[in-house]
């Protein structure tokens, strides 16, 4: 769930002190998803490439740390955090634990973050590495996937270390943001993030 409070609370960014964000690398049409595509485009997170009051880093934590392209992965046996903590792990299709890796990139994410110091993290929901309030839970060419409510390995890094997360999907997130960048953007009333739409509340029973 996202913090609009925090949002909220956000200063109107000028040239000079522009708004510092992360984004997950692929969000931004770089081609480093799994299968050497981009993973598609969503326009609600690639507007925020348009505004000069806005400073975008990106990086896509997997292929730092195996590449593009490369084997899909999920995480099994609990989320992101808890392979931070060493009960759960990230395993490729094929069956090769990835957990080191997928630690170490997220260690390399939070230094990026801290030595940027960024206001905020735009990242693709349901990566193992970047998902932040949806990921799998086990296998997501099983015949019968499951998700679970949690955040990816990088994601949960940058959450445990007191970064604030949303999601392209985070629509309602988004619109509070744009209206800091843009005062002159009127917010949609109507926009939901993505743990008030109603697949979710079905899906997880809520
Ligand atoms: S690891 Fe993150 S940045 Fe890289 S392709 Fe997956 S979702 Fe995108």
């Amino acid at each position: 769930m996202t913090d609009r409070n925090y949002l909220q609370q956000l200063r109107t960014p000028t040239k000079e002190q522009p708004l510092k964000i992360l984004m997950s690398a692929c969000l931004t049409g770089i081609t480093c998803g799994y299968d050497g595509t981009a993973n598609g485009e969503y326009p609600s997170a690639l507007k925020l490439l348009k505004y000069d009051t806005v400073k975008i880093v990106t990086f896509c934590p997997e292929e730092f740390s195996f590449g593009s392209p490369r084997e899909m992965c999920d995480i099994h046996g609990g989320t992101g955090l808890d392979v931070l903590n060493g009960k759960a792990k990230v395993m490729t299709d094929s069956g090769i634990d990835w957990s080191e890796g997928m630690i170490k990139a997220s260690e390399k994410m939070l230094e990026i973050a801290k030595k940027e110091q960024i206001d905020l993290a735009v990242m693709m929901d349901v990566s193992a590495a970047c998902g932040s309030q949806v990921i799998y839970d086990g296998n997501r060419f099983a015949e019968n996937k499951k998700y679970q409510i949690g955040a990816g390995v990088s994601a949960a890094q940058l959450i445990r270390n007191g970064f604030k997360v949303i999601s392209q999907r985070d629509f309602a997130s988004l619109e509070i943001l744009y209206s800091k960048i843009d005062p002159t953007h009127t917010i949609n009333p109507s926009a939901k993030d993505h743990h008030e739409i109603d697949w979710y509340k079905e899906y997880f029973k809520i």
